[in-house]
């Protein structure tokens, strides 16, 4: 399996480079992100609780994630591989994943970052806001709360797969296809 966490700041363009891969590698995204937009949209119980959150720009509790990532890895046990996208967030989230993957005998290759600096992804994000419809997009405050989130609890994530040899980190600015580009070329090397 080809196992590839795509890391970076809200605004980075995880997303966008995911739909790209998934396309070349026939790989299955997963982005907690859409997740939990899902569970907002079809009102679950889980959706609503996590909407607080998400308004605010805050991360939700690593359980409510990490079980979301469990589920869609027992539902795609045939899958060619899997890109994992705003996931994982924290250390916690890491190990989590390590373990999850380390029961079905697999585990990540590579961990792929955006490197992309904050004046930018601001930029970025409420330029997104005004189609993306999101609320966590168009307000400048929510904006910068996620981006302290991001260097707080997820920028070490990085350091979790640099001891285990995993870490590539590549110039998140540029065209969709130098980037991608890039990325491909981390994978071939795989
Ligand atoms: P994203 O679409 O990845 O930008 O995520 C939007 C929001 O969903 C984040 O600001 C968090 O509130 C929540 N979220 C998404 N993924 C995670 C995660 N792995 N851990 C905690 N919260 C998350």
């Amino acid at each position: 399996m080809l196992n590839l966490v795509l890391f970076g700041p809200p605004g980075a363009g995880k997303g966008t480079q995911s739909q790209k891969l998934i396309e070349k590698h026939g790989l299955i995204h997963l982005s907690t992100g859409d997740l939990l937009r899902g569970e907002i949209s079809q009102g679950t119980e889980l959706g609503l609780e996590a909407k607080k959150l998400m308004d605010e720009g805050t991360l939700v509790p690593d359980e409510v994630v990490i079980g979301m990532i469990s589920n869609k890895l027992d539902a795609n046990k045939d899958a060619k591989g899997f890109i994992f996208d705003g996931f994982p967030r924290t250390v916690a989230q890491a190990e989590a994943l390590d373990g999850l993957l380390d029961s079905k005998g697999e585990s990540i290759s590579r961990m792929v970052a955006l490197e992309v600096g904050d004046d930018e992804l601001e930029n970025r994000l409420l330029l997104r806001g005004k189609d993306s419809g999101r609320p966590d997009d168009a307000n400048p405050e929510v904006i910068r709360k996620r981006i302290k989130e991001y260097n707080d609890k997820t920028a070490p994530v990085a350091g979790f797969y640099k001891k285990q040899d995993k870490f590539k980190s590549i110039n998140g600015i540029g065209s969709i296809e130098q980037i991608f580009g890039a990325i491909d070329k981390i994978i071939k090397t795989y």
